[in-house]
C-alpha cells in the first residue's frame, strides 16, 4: 500500500498555486521566512536539489531562483501541471515528476546534496516514511529541511479552527490536529534514519499583516534543519 491520502491530494490538486491572494496565501506570504533559515543553514547556489510534495513549485522555483538544480515531486498531478507551465513561462528548468518519496527512492540513493519537505509531512499517511526515503536519497554530508505543525492545543485552535473559520486564510478542511507532529516526534523520527537535527526553529506568522518570521517559540509552525553524517 502506498503513503498516500488521496484525500489530502484532492485538497491540493486544483488549487490556484502562484496566486499570492488566493487561498494559498500563507505559503507565499511565510516563503522569505523559509528561505532565510535555509539559507542561514546552508549555500543552495549549485546545489543538487529534490523537493518533496512540491506542490505548484513555491519552493522549487525559489531553490531554482537561487541556483539550485532542482527536481520536485509531488503525488497532486494538477499540481505538478501548474508547476511544469509556471516554470517554463519564467525560463526555469525544473524536474519535476508525479511520484511518491518511497517510489522516487528506489533508483535515487545519494543522489541529492539538498531536500526541502516543507508543509508535507501533516498530509501523508505514514510520516516516518518520507523520513526514511527522504535520508536514503540524501548524500552523506547533505542537508535536510523538514517544516510542519506542532500538535499543541494553540496549534488546533490558532493554525486549525481561527484560520479555517474565523481568519478563513486557508481552505476549511486543510489541516487534521490529528495529523501534526511534535517536535520531539520528528527529531526522534529524524535520528532514526540516520539523521542528525541541527537546528529547530518556529515559524511565527501574523494573519493581519501577513508577515511571518523566525522564532524561539515551536508551539505552532516550525522548521528543522538536518544533515546527513559523512561515514
Ligand atoms: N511544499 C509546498 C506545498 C505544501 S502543500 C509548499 O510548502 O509550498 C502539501 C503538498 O504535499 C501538496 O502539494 C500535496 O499534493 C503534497 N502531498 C501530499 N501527500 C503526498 C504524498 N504522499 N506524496 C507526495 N506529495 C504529497
Amino acid at each position: 500500500m502506498s503513503n498516500v491520502s488521496n484525500e489530502e491530494i484532492q485538497k491540493f490538486n486544483d488549487q490556484d498555486w502562484w496566486n499570492t491572494e488566493g487561498e494559498l496565501k500563507t505559503l507565499h506570504d511565510i516563503n522569505p521566512t523559509r528561505f532565510e533559515f535555509m539559507e542561514d543553514c546552508v549555500e543552495l547556489a549549485g546545489k543538487k536539489a529534490l523537493d518533496i510534495g512540491c506542490g505548484g513549485g513555491i519552493i522549487s522555483e525559489g531553490l531554482a531562483h537561487r541556483h539550485a538544480k532542482v527536481t520536485g515531486i509531488d503525488m497532486a498531478p494538477n499540481a505538478i501541471e501548474v508547476a511544469n507551465h509556471h516554470a517554463k513561462s519564467h525560463h526555469l528548468e525544473i524536474d519535476y515528476q508525479v511520484i511518491t518519496a518511497e517510489e522516487f527512492a528506489k533508483d535515487h540513493i545519494e543522489k541529492f546534496d539538498v531536500i526541502t519537505c516543507l508543509e508535507m509531512l501533516e498530509h501523508v499517511p505514514t510520516p516516518s516514511s518520507v523520513i526514511k526515503a527522504a535520508s536514503d536519497m540524501l548524500k552523506p554530508g547533505g542537508s535536510i529541511f523538514f517544516s510542519t505543525i506542532n500538535r499543541t492545543f494553540k496549534a488546533k485552535s490558532l493554525a486549525v479552527f481561527a484560520a479555517e473559520n474565523v481568519l478563513r486564510i486557508v481552505p476549511k478542511g486543510t489541516h487534521d490536529y490529528n495529523k501534526f507532529i511534535t517536535p520531539l516526534e520528528l527529531y526522534e523520527m529524524c535520528e532514526a534514519y540516520g539523521l542528525t537535527v541541527k537546528r529547530i526553529q518556529g515559524m511565527s506568522y501574523n494573519p493581519f499583516n501577513r508577515v511571518a518570521g523566525l522564532t524561539d517559540d515551536v508551539s505552532m509552525n516550525y522548521l528543522v534543519y538536518a544533515t546527513k553524517d559523512r561515514i
